[in-house]
């Protein structure tokens, strides 16, 4: 499903041409597509099969209407926080579907979490395991538990999306996982449901996947064989997108790469999905401040910035960038710039556009994922409002900030 394309040479949201919501909110501006969130979850969905417990991970996209539009297509929720519980729990998510990862869980989120309910703490190490148990005592409660396992597999992506080398921060190396299975089996407020691995984001080769599913496999043998028993296998998130020209997995070879892996073996799965359910189902919005043609160089200085879509400076992402109103003309090479003072505030370097001019609008596709949650306020920059469009009707879903909330938090002394 094309979600975002050109109507006489307007670029469209679903039914609503994009100039139509600059008009009416203003820029920069994200805006999601509700097709196409609800579209690719489905797709997933469908491909991982009735069995599979298909998690959205909330960080990637935490608007509380994205999360409601996968609440009402099924999805459980992957979530780092008590914030992002409490989002899901607003946003109509069942808390019996929600599985809590990180590696820094506090006491106060561990106790939010218990008291909803939640399918399952995947839990990152020996302290925390620890930690939960006490904390589940004190509530009364048995805490369903899973341990994030680092398979120590290459993703092969960014070294700073990897997660699953042995030189990483998360999850018990595998190795040592049976010992603390053992521990975690002898203590009173914690139930042993599954074994969790979540080896990085934006994968495009599927092969690391289905290596850390077997050595999943192969844990859950040796823990089996010492009469521990596993419910459930979860194996992350990570599938990776098209931003450029990538060939990127699509449900039916993830589907197939981990059947393949698991060989047979019946066991419920787990999913936490993120990057490849809302990635391309969002854009930023924003419009030419000034060009600026230098010697050497030209400049297109827009109105969105690095503190709005943090992954090109972050990462050295690439995100297309396309014009609102396609009309052709003299294209030329520019640096697409924001207002921040800093040089790493660029969208896109070295990049053809066509026929651009101060107050043209532009679209940085591909922003729906880790996109408007990681914006900020450097600069005293105001974050920036987020619009769910469905078929032709859109809804502000968030509010742009005003001054007035950024400096309510603060005084002079
Ligand atoms: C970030 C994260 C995900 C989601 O990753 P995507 O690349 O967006 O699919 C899933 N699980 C855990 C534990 C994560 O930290």
């Amino acid at each position: 499903m094309m979600c975002f394309d050109y109507r006489d040479e307007v670029l469209h949201a679903e039914g609503v041409p994009l100039s139509a919501i600059a008009a009416d909110v203003g820029t920069p501006v994200y805006v999601y597509s509700k097709a196409a969130i609800r579209g690719r979850y489905r797709h997933f969905a469908e491909a991982l099969g009735p069995d599979a417990l298909v998690c959205f991970a909330v960080k990637a996209n935490s608007n509380l209407a994205v999360l409601r539009v996968l609440a009402e297509a099924g999805a459980g929720f992957d979530i780092v926080s008590g914030g992002e519980l409490v989002r899901v729990l607003r946003a109509g998510g069942a808390a019996d579907k929600v599985v809590f990862s990180g590696v820094g869980k506090s006491a106060a989120d561990i106790r939010l979490a218990l008291e909803a309910g939640i399918f399952c703490f995947n839990v990152e190490s020996e302290p925390e395991l620890r930690r939960i148990n006490a904390l589940a005592g004190e509530l009364g409660r048995v805490a369903p538990v899973a341990l994030r396992v680092n398979p120590d597999v290459d993703p092969k992506t960014h070294p700073y999306i990897s997660t699953g080398l042995s030189e990483n921060k998360f999850g018990i190396p595998i190795e040592r996982a049976p010992a603390v299975y053992r521990q975690a089996a002898a203590l009173p407020h914690v139930r042993i449901r599954g074994i969790a691995c979540h080896i990085g984001s934006q994968l495009l080769d599927l092969s690391p996947i289905g290596d850390a599913a077997r050595r999943l496999v192969a844990l859950l043998r040796t823990l089996q064989a010492e009469g521990i028993s596993i419910h459930h296998l979860d194996l992350g998130g990570g599938v990776g997108i098209r931003y450029r020209d990538e060939e990127a997995p699509s449900p039916e070879d993830y589907a197939r790469a981990v059947r393949e892996a698991l060989d047979g073996l019946d066991i419920p799965l787990v999913f936490e999905l993120g990057r490849a359910v809302v990635g391309n189902a969002g854009v930023l919005l924003t419009q030419v401040e000034y060009l600026k043609i230098g010697e050497g160089k030209h400049f297109c200085v827009v109105d969105a910035a690095m503190n709005d879509l943090m992954r090109p400076a972050l990462y050295n992402a690439y995100h297309e960038i396309l014009p609102v109103r396609r009309r052709g003309g003299d294209s030329a090479v520019y640096d697409v710039v924001g207002p921040v003072c800093e040089t790493g505030d660029f969208f896109a370097r070295g990049r053809e556009l066509a026929g651009v001019a101060a107050g043209d609008l532009l679209a940085v596709m591909s922003a729906g994922a880790y996109g408007f949650v990681m914006s900020g306020n450097y600069n005293t920059r105001p974050r920036v409002p987020e619009v769910l469009v469905d078929g032709s009707a859109y809804t502000v879903v968030r509010r742009r900030e005003t001054l007035d909330d950024l400096l309510s938090l603060e005084n002079t002394g």
